[in-house]
């Protein structure tokens, strides 16, 4: 059971590169943005009150995400869990370990995917998203391509966040950066903490990631 978290400020590739290890090794990935991004299309009262708090790209409360994580941990089995987008908070952090340990799990990971934040506006901009598969694309480093067809299913609509606007952006990397960045000290004290040079080509870093997960 190798369960891992993914870490790295909006833009960083976490997503790109979990979709890699469900693919490669069927691990399973919680991503706490696709859930929110679920509820908040629901129509629950929970989806409305998430929905502004995201817009602005602020973090929604711990309450919520705990929740959310606690619900599918106790609901699906898997060969291994990636974590992308959770924990983003010290709180979020000692709640995740009680979680796995009452499963009698642990961590055996948190990758660090190292970015500099002149790349991430790029980034950011120029994403977009299958809405029937999840394949995430960019408009200059990974085209949609040109019959507009999904590489993976084949769908042809895309999706663009509502969240990933330069404005929105100084706000979420601000976030990272008071909120979720002291996890980098929080895993490196307890052993855990592993990086990747998250500006390297997409298959470069599913390498060093293929090589921790080996280690
Ligand atoms: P990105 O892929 O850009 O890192 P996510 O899809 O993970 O962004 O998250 C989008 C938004 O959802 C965040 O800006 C925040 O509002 C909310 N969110 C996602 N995960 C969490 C979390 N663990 N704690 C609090 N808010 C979260
Ligand atoms: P996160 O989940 O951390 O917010 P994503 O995986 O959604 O990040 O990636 C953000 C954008 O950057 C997407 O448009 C994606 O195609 C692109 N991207 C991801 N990894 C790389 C990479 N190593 N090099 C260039 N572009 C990348
Ligand atoms: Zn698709």
């Amino acid at each position: 059971m190798t369960n891992i978290i993914l870490l790295g400020p909006p833009g960083a590739g976490k997503g790109t590169q979990a979709r890699r290890l469900v693919e490669a090794r069927g691990m399973v990935q919680l991503s706490t943005g696709d859930m929110l991004r679920e509820a908040k299309t629901s129509g629950t009262e929970m989806g409305n009150r998430v929905a502004e708090v995201m817009a602005r790209g602020e973090l929604v409360t711990d309450e919520i995400v705990i929740g959310l994580i606690a619900e599918k941990l106790d609901t699906v089995e898997a060969a291994g869990f990636i974590f992308d987008g959770f924990p983003r908070t010290l709180a979020q952090a000692d709640a995740l370990q009680d979680l796995l340990a009452a499963k009698g799990q642990d961590l055996a990971h948190v990758i660090e995917m190292q970015v500099d934040d002149a790349a991430l506006v790029a980034r950011i901009t120029g994403r977009a998203t299958c809405a029937s598969c999840g394949e995430v694309y960019h408009d200059v480093t990974k085209p949609i391509p040109a019959d507009g067809h999904c590489t993976s299913c084949g769908g042809t609509e895309f999706t663009r966040r509502a969240d990933d606007t330069e404005e929105a952006l100084k706000t979420r990397l601000m976030a990272y950066y008071k909120q979720t960045s002291p996890l980098i000290g929080y895993y490196h004290a307890k052993g855990l903490l592993r990086g990747v040079d998250g500006l390297a080509e997409i298959d470069a870093v599913a390498a060093d990631i293929a090589a921790i997960l080996e280690s």
